[in-house]
């Protein structure tokens, strides 16, 4: 029974009413408290100093933007949204399965806010829980594929091949080879993901049977899919061999349910595996978030794209977890870097980690074995009917040509079944026959109840079908089976009773620090709150259950969301069109420069390629213009970190014919609106060139200003930064870009849904809306904060930026300031001095905040040897006051190395962090007390996170790469 409420009514009302004031972390008193200490009147005229007059704009946004509310009333408003998608039995296939998540990994992993608002693991010391989780991602990849190096997840299927393209060219690059072969049998949206990405680079894809490939030394690599679309399994040990007779990379797209049963691809000598964990317990939702899986040989462990976790030892010697070679990434390789993936699919690629723990490799086996068993009863049906169908190895999938289709479709629409539609993309009326995928979810009851459906649509009687062989051998005749052990490492076989399952997920994430701990103050990112109205939803059925490719007619729930969204970013960035379907920020810089690439072209300006990008922007910006077929020249910044306009105009001036856009980041990466940002959009405008925005900063900008109206062309906004899909420890995220109305014909299209522009650039995802089943939560923001509730998280988030930067100022000099002397929502700290006077580097500090209890901002980004911090405006001024006095009490203990009252070498920041090992431990023998290392804070005594590990030797783990788990043979050993 619920507490009866004892509240006055008024108060109650307020309660209900206002999803403003929990989300925002500054009440009324605290805001003006803030606003006083930095010395001015009120709000706006503080926003007023900070924003240029010349695009401040706060009127509310033209046109349909919604009013806040309260949680419930817009729980009632989606709700009634998300009836309006129909959830029917999906058996489609085509990369995307029913499956059923493990009840404990969606209590306990996918709705826990431990998981979910961690943000990327580079503080590995506090983040040793998902590292481990993804440490055995890894690991269940490399068995699968008997690939000894695998990543930490990519975005989807469809980019993971891409990427596997991408690297396969890289390597070839030097001999000048340009084809790539693809087989004929691959999904069309991976298909059509390669063919976007292929255009720009040059490289010529052609697609045909791989037994007719032709194979020659114009070939730098192929791609097989196994199984099949068409669910056709074949040994492939024949392509392989010819291909590598060429030197040509082999990678094989697979299903690793199929894996499971299969000999790894690996040992039949592929170079790379892809693919998608979706079925390892991720529900469908309607197309995403899953994990992607990248797998590769030894020899191409420095060009693997995306995170990779490996092992090293701490400074106590203990084995620890963090990101390994990280200099292969974009932020580092720049325009260099052949791939570009920054945030991943963390969470998702946790919930397959778990979901393999889960069920250990003999329950993974019946899964697989139950699937094949059922498609096997079912192709015995079609035959036993009479209908024909092509003699092939089979898995999960039968597809039938048949005359009798367009019958088969409808009596499975009567039973709430979704079959897939032959031709594909062709409607049901139009049906020349049907696939059927089956899953985990697949019974006795719904072979029957195909079996009827195929009866009857043929007219035939019902008779009973005899299975007289199940051995493995005769379901898969002729193909490579696996034969030895796998998966034998202990985190996949101890933990079978939800007992033991439970305790594991709770070690691990208990090791992490997320949100739940505390701020998590990092510039750029944006860790704002993730709150459980918002996340709620994503949970519902309607959203999760649907299949992307199920007919349209049963996601108009999921079609009402997409325009409301659409609709609703549009109107607050001042754009015409917006696309959803990046996954990733990067991936919206790739989409919306190609976007700008495909104008150019249609206007016969095939010869504009030069695109400029100021020294300051983030990796990913130069990395996207390189994959979008730019070239990169860099521009200056001046002494205030604004782009050098003169530097600017001369090198707009001197590439003027060939200038395609400009990169920029609004506000700057260094945290200020730069005064002249209309100035530096019309240099560009006048030479020919588009402005892309990088709107990641747009935490700053909701609701007060309008890169739409300034001038920008393009911009992507990251829904899992300015608007509440949380990090999930690296990944997911949503990318759209919003764009002027003379590129809306170029947004984003997909082979098999109606969504992008008429001169679409073809698909950027493998999924036609990206990852739709998180826009309930950024849709759920918008709706309760209102236009009026947005512009206030934009100027409380600027007063809590300008209020740190206000106090740390005299100990931590701000590096960079807007011309009033005030930042916009993050501030750059100046360590650099503190190297010279105590030796003491950025990394010190921000290791020693763990032993205060706090997660470090941004660490040497966009400046070396700075600290970047974002408060957000979640925080409240308790949290902030926290924070500034850790990071006072961290400059104090400095003080005493430059005084020499701590050692140089050995005190509290260079032996940072410490674990509650080192402090217990039997002995002690460091020049400062137990007390002063582990509670620098009194109140630390009674709440207080502690590392798991010290500080981690990256250099060591980078020189002795392990990237999986041990086997039980070699944990016995240990
Ligand atoms: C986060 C960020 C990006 C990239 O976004 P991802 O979703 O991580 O790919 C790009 N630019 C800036 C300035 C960012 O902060």
């Amino acid at each position: 029974m619920p507490v009866l409420d004892k509240k006055p009514v008024a108060a109650r009302i307020n309660v209900l009413s206002s999803f403003l004031e929990r989300h925002i972390g500054l009440n009324s008193k605290d805001q003006n408290q803030c606003l006083n200490v930095l010395g001015h009147a009120d709000l706006a005229q503080f926003i007023s100093e900070i924003v240029p007059a010349d695009i401040l704009d706060s009127s509310p946004p033209k046109g349909s933007f919604p009013e806040g509310c309260s949680e419930l009333q817009a729980l009632d408003e989606l709700r009634l949204i998300a009836v309006q998608n129909c959830v029917r039995r999906s058996l489609i296939g085509l990369g995307y399965h029913g499956t059923a998540t493990p009840a404990a990994i969606h209590r306990y992993v996918l709705e826990n806010p431990g998981w979910y608002t961690a943000y990327t693991p580079y503080q590995a010391e506090i983040s040793q829980g998902r590292l481990e989780a993804l440490f055995n991602f890894q690991t269940l990849i490399s068995e699968l594929t008997g690939l000894p190096i695998s990543n930490a997840s990519l975005l989807d299927e469809a980019t993971a091949a891409a990427e596997a393209m991408s690297l396969a060219f890289a390597i070839n690059k030097s001999s000048d080879r340009s084809r790539f072969l693809v087989d004929s049998d691959v999904l069309p949206q991976t298909l059509a993901v390669l063919r976007t990405r292929a255009e720009p680079l040059g490289i010529c894809l052609e697609v045909s049977e791989p037994r007719l490939f032709e194979l020659n030394d114009e070939v730098f690599g192929i791609l097989l899919q196994l199984p099949g679309r068409s669910g056709k399994l074949w040994d492939p040990s024949d392509v392989i061999a010819k291909s590598h007779n060429v030197d040509a990379l082999v990678t094989v797209a697979i299903d690793p349910l199929a894996q499971v049963l299969l000999a790894p691809v690996g040992d039949l000598g592929v170079d790379i595996a892809v693919g998608s964990v979706q079925r390892f317990g991720v529900p469908m939702a309607f197309g995403g978030p899953h994990a992607a899986f990248f797998a590769t040989k030894e020899i191409f462990k420095r060009q693997i794209p995306g995170r990779l976790v490996g092992q090293s030892v701490d400074a106590d010697g203990e084995p620890a977890l963090r990101l390994a070679l990280q200099t292969r990434e974009q932020h580092i390789r720049r325009d260099k870097a052949t791939s570009n993936i920054c945030t991943a699919q963390v969470l998702l690629a946790v919930i397959a980690s778990f979901y393999a723990v889960h069920h250990g490799p003999s329950g993974l086996r019946s899964i697989a074995l139950k699937v094949l068993r059922f498609r096997a009863q079912l192709e015995n049906c079609l035959i036993q009917l009479g209908y024909s169908l092509v003699k092939m190895v089979r898995f999960d999938t039968v597809e039938v040509f048949a005359d009798n289709a367009l019958e088969v479709h409808k009596l499975a629409e009567e039973e709430g079944v979704n079959l897939r539609v032959l031709p594909l993309g062709a409607s049901v009326n139009d049906a020349k026959g049907f696939g059927i995928t089956f899953d985990e979810l697949t019974d006795q009851k719904e072979l029957d109840t195909l079996h009827k459906i195929l009866a009857n649509a043929i007219g035939k009687p019902i008779e009973s079908v005899e299975i007289t062989n199940f051995n493995l051998e005769s379901l898969l005749p002729e193909i490579p089976l696996r034969t030895k052990n796998w998966l034998t490492q202990p985190a996949f076989n101890l933990h079978h009773s939800e007992t033991e399952f439970l305790r594991y997920i709770q070690r691990l994430v208990a090791q992490d620090f997320s949100l739940i701990h505390g701020m998590i103050p990092l510039g750029s990112c944006t860790m704002k709150l993730n709150a459980a109205a918002e996340l709620a939803p994503i949970s519902w059925r309607e959203f999760s259950a649907l299949h992307p490719f199920a007919p349209i007619d049963q996601s108009k729930g999921y079609q009402k969301l997409v325009l409301d969204l659409e609709s609703w970013l549009a109107l607050l960035t001042g754009f015409a069109g917006v696309s959803l379907q990046p996954n990733a920020g990067s991936q919206g810089e790739f989409a919306g420069l190609l976007v700008i690439r495909a104008w150019h072209k249609s206007r016969g300006d095939f010869h504009r390629n030069v695109c400029l990008i100021p020294t300051s922007a983030h990796g990913t910006n130069p990395a996207s213009a390189v994959m979008a077929g730019f070239k990169v020249v860099p521009i200056t910044c001046d002494e205030y970190g604004n782009i050098d306009l003169e530097d600017l105009a001369k090198k707009a001036e001197a590439h003027s014919s060939q200038l395609a856009a400009l990169m920029v980041t609004y506000p700057s990466t260094h945290g200020v609106f730069e005064p002249r940002i209309r100035d530096i959009c019309d240099v560009v405008h006048l030479h020919g060139g588009q402005v892309y925005l990088d709107g990641a900063n747009l935490n700053a900008q909701v609701g007060l200003c309008k890169p739409g109206s300034y001038g920008a062309d393009v911009c992507h906004l990251n829904l899992h930064k300015t608007f509440c899909i949380p990090h999930g420890g690296g990944g997911p995220g949503v990318g759209p870009i919003a764009v002027a109305a003379h590129l809306i014909s170029y947004l984003p299209g997909h082979p098999l849904a109606n969504c992008g522009g008429n001169q679409g650039i073809g698909a950027i995802s493998a999924a036609p809306f990206g990852s739709a089943g998180i826009l309930p939560i950024s849709w759920m923001y918008l709706r309760m904060m209102g236009a009026e509730g947005l512009r206030q998280a934009s100027s409380i988030a600027m007063l809590s930026a300008n209020y740190i930067a206000h106090r740390l100022n005299p100990f931590y000099p701000v590096l960079f300031k807007g011309l009033k002397g005030l930042v916009a929502h993050e501030c750059i700290l100046d360590l650099r001095p503190l190297k010279k006077i105590a030796g003491i580097e950025v990394d010190d500090i921000a290791k020693r905040l763990m032993d205060y209890g706090f997660h470090a901002p941004t660490v040497s980004w966009p400046v070396a040897g700075t600290l970047m911090v974002e408060p957000t405006e979640s925080e409240s001024l308790e949290e902030l006051d926290r924070f500034c006095e850790a990071m006072i009490s961290i400059r104090a203990e400095i003080k005493a190395i430059e005084l020499g009252d701590f050692d140089a070498l050995d005190n509290p920041l260079k032996r940072a962090p410490h674990t509650l090992g080192a402090v217990t431990a039997e002995e002690w023998d460091r020049p400062y007390s137990r007390a002063k290392a582990a509670f620098p804070l009194i109140e630390q005594r009674k709440n207080k996170f502690w590392p798991a590990v010290a500080r981690i030797d990256n250099a060591y783990g980078d020189r002795n790469l392990v990237c999986s788990c041990n086997t039980f043979e070699e944990f016995n050993e240990l």
